[in-house]
């Protein structure tokens, strides 16, 4: 069924009572060409891309609890092409290039709404810094304004710009930036695979990689074994115990980051505000909720939830920020898994063992990748060559320290990022 203001009239008319399921229910089959282990936005949007652009359809992506349950379900939904080093702006630039263009790809609302990213700096030296990223981004063949600190104020005028701490110096704006619908996204990969004949089966996880003879045979699940030709990882903050199973120790730390919502207000915030200094960073959505987040926890662990320490610590930078906050009531807060690496930087490559390949590394910020990232994926699985936009996410740039992309500049350790 395709997705039209005309089926949503008859569909009104007739009690909503002929909208079929989004895809299908598939039992697992024996054997497959290709397995994706994980079903977030980036095994979705890689199935997705494999059939779509490479016609390849004999494929499973299993997903060990619900499609969209992940990291694709939790985060706060940026999307932006602002990366200031080479290997990055290239990819992100992709990225957000397929993204103006995913809802006609996909045939489904994703609410991609580009209402400008700010991102606020404190500092001489932070100006100088900006004023350089935001060259690069325009050398880049994307968009960005450096903005003094009226001009900050004539955009934003709810800030608190009297505070001494951390006094607004201007800021970087990217209007083509903006935020999604997270879940819309994965359903419509989805839905996009599924129909193209891609095998979507859920509450199967995968225990076990079979290897022989240095090539991939296949997977163990908790639906059986199932043989493949070839086998892709793409199971984002547990990379590290899924690459385990084929004997791998990855660069990657997982983390928790939480996120927060309050209770739906009247339109009062119409752009994505990053407040780097405090930690952090709030949009509105399209309900009314503020939705804000800041810093990761600061140890590893696969628990999906956070601790309190850090909620203050995201609230106190609220309130610096926007002391106007503090009369919204927070409605619910919860918290992802990051694949965190010591550049910051994600992987997209082969891996040593015949038909294994390696998606993971995003780190906070794999929403906004999750277009390319399907795209350049599927381009190696389908051809072993890498995609152009994702040339320099080599693994191998840990093991020999060529090639690090530390967009931050704050060194190698995992949960500085
Ligand atoms: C609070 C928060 C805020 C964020 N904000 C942003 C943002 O604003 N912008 C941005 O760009 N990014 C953001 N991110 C990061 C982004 O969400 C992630 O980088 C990205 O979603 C990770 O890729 P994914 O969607 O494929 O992950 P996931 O959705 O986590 O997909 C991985 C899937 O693999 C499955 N899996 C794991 N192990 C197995 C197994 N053994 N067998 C089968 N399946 C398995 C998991 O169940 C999961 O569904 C945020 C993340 C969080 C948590």
């Amino acid at each position: 069924m395709r997705f039209n203001a005309l089926q949503i009239l008859k569909q009104g008319l007739t009690g909503n009572r002929g909208w079929a399921p989004q895809w299908r229910n598939p039992e697992p089959k024996p054997e497959y060409d290709i397995v994706l282990i994980g079903g977030g936005g980036h095994g979705l949007s890689t199935a997705y891309y494999l059939a779509k652009k490479h016609g390849l359809t004999n494929i499973a992506v299993l997903e060990k609890g619900y499609l969209g349950g992940g990291n694709v379900g939790r985060n706060t939904t940026i999307v932006r092409a602002n990366y200031f080093l080479e290997g990055n702006s290239q990819f992100y630039s992709h990225s957000l290039g397929l993204w103006e263009n995913l809802e006609q790809e996909l045939n489904y609302n994703v609410m991609l709404s580009q209402r400008g990213q700010l991102m606020l700096c404190h500092s001489d030296g932070q100006r100088d810094a900006f004023a350089r990223r935001g060259n690069a981004i325009v050398n880049q063949g994307d968009d960005a304004e450096l903005l003094s600190p009226e001009g900050v104020r004539a955009l934003v005028p709810y800030l608190d710009y009297e505070q001494l701490r951390f006094p607004i110096y201007g800021g970087l704006l990217q209007r083509r930036a903006g935020s999604a619908r997270h879940d819309a996204v994965a359903w419509g990969y989805a839905r996009g695979a599924d129909r193209l004949g891609v095998d979507l089966i859920q509450q199967c996880e995968v225990t076990g990689i079979d290897i022989e003879n240095g090539a991939v045979r296949g997977v163990q699940t908790t639906r059986g074994s199932i043989r493949a030709k070839k086998v892709a990882m793409v199971a984002a903050g547990r990379s590290g115990q899924v690459a385990a199973m084929a004997g791998m120790r990855l660069p990657v730390e997982s983390h928790v980051l939480q996120a927060f919502v309050t209770e739906g207000l009247k339109p009062c915030i119409d752009h994505v505000i990053s407040f780097g200094m405090g930690h952090f960073y709030i949009s509105q959505s399209d309900k009314g909720g503020l939705v804000f987040g800041g810093d990761l926890d600061f140890y590893p662990s696969y628990a999906q939830r956070g601790n309190l320490p850090m909620k203050e610590h995201v609230m106190e930078a609220a309130m610096t920020l926007m002391p106007m906050i503090g009369k919204a009531r927070v409605l619910r807060s919860w918290g992802g898994i990051m694949d965190m690496t010591p550049d910051g930087s994600p992987i997209i490559d082969r891996t040593d063992t015949k038909g294994l390949y390696l998606n993971c590394g995003w780190c906070y910020g794999g929403f906004k990748a999750v277009p390319a990232s399907g795209d350049c994926f599927a381009h190696l699985i389908a051809t072993d060559q890498p995609h152009e936009a994702a040339s320099r996410y080599r693994l191998d740039r840990f093991k020999t320290g060529y090639g690090l992309m530390d967009e931050e500049g704050t060194g190698a350790q995992h949960n500085l990022h």
